[in-house]
């Protein structure tokens, strides 16, 4: 089709059937699952997710990618099993996916809206089971938080706990620059992130109390730990937390792992909920 990449809507289309497949492959979808692509653009992964899904709801901004997609996939729509949507993702409800029981959410998406909708879809009040998608390299590296070179565990950050808290990251490949026209200035990997779910936390206010001691952690970079801590809670409270939890009085936010993380939050929610 004649369309010129819009760069505002992060338009770099897939041309590798090989990494089609490995997404595809990844996220394995069945017949009788509900897949909810973001950004079809011009299909390539689309095509690919209709010949597994049972059903394929695709959320697509661009209005012109919009009307070729409802003309090449007119047979599919007319079938009941393809539904394309018009719209931005950033305002798409997740509960209307609800009456499917379960989704998994597949994308190459926008990458200006990576984080907002990796925060969107894993803090929704109807979570997909998973989620497979195409990020840039960087950011793919710093949800895993492995170093790229010897694979080994690398610094956390509030993205990776993030999205630790709520599944199982996993890197999938390396996706180079070259595989999509027009080819993005640096290279994408895909990632997977299983077994979505809220079980980590005990409640509403527990998962809010992880997130505001996660966010003001890492608030202060040069600071350590609990001194950021010390800004929304008592210096006691703070030591005894970290002491019994065995985190150094030392450490950095980003040295801690997910279990740490979930040590605290559950020991700051019981002192405040008085459990
Ligand atoms: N899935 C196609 C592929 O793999 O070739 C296109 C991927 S391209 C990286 C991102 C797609 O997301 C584009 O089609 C773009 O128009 C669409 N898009 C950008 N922002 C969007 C938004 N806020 N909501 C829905 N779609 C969006």
């Amino acid at each position: 089709m004649q369309h010129r990449a819009k760069k505002s809507l992060g338009q770099n289309f897939l041309k590798n059937q090989g990494i089609i497949e490995k997404i595809a492959d990844a996220a394995d979808p069945t017949p009788d699952e509900v897949v909810l692509e973001i950004g079809p653009g011009q299909g390539a992964l689309t095509k690919e997710l209709l010949g597994r899904a049972g059903r394929v709801i695709a959320v697509e901004k661009d209005d012109q990618l919009f009307e070729y997609l409802k003309t090449e996939y007119a047979s599919a729509i007319n079938q009941n099993r393809f539904d394309l949507i018009n719209g931005d993702i950033l305002e798409f409800d997740p509960e209307v996916l609800r009456f499917y029981g379960s989704y998994k959410l597949i994308a190459n998406i926008p990458y200006n809206i990576t984080g907002a909708i990796i925060e969107k879809f894993l803090s929704a009040s109807f979570q997909p089971e998973m989620m497979v998608l195409m990020v840039q390299k960087e950011v793919a590296e710093r949800i895993v938080a492995k170093d790229p070179k010897t694979g080994r565990p690398g610094k956390e950050s509030i993205l990776s706990i993030a999205v630790k808290a709520y599944g199982i990251p996993t890197y999938i490949c390396t996706v180079k620059a070259g595989s999509f026209v027009p080819a993005p200035s640096i290279d994408s990997a895909v990632i997977k992130i299983s077994e979505i779910s809220r079980k980590n936390f005990l409640n509403k206010h527990h998962e809010e109390v992880f997130f505001q001691l996660v966010k003001a952690g890492f608030a202060h970079k040069r600071k350590i730990l609990a001194g950021n801590l010390k800004n929304i809670l008592e210096p006691d409270l703070v030591a005894q937390a970290m002491n019994e939890g065995g985190i150094l009085l030392n450490a950095r936010a980003e040295d801690l792992g997910i279990s740490q993380w979930l040590f605290l939050s559950r020991y700051v929610y019981n002192a405040q909920y008085g459990i």
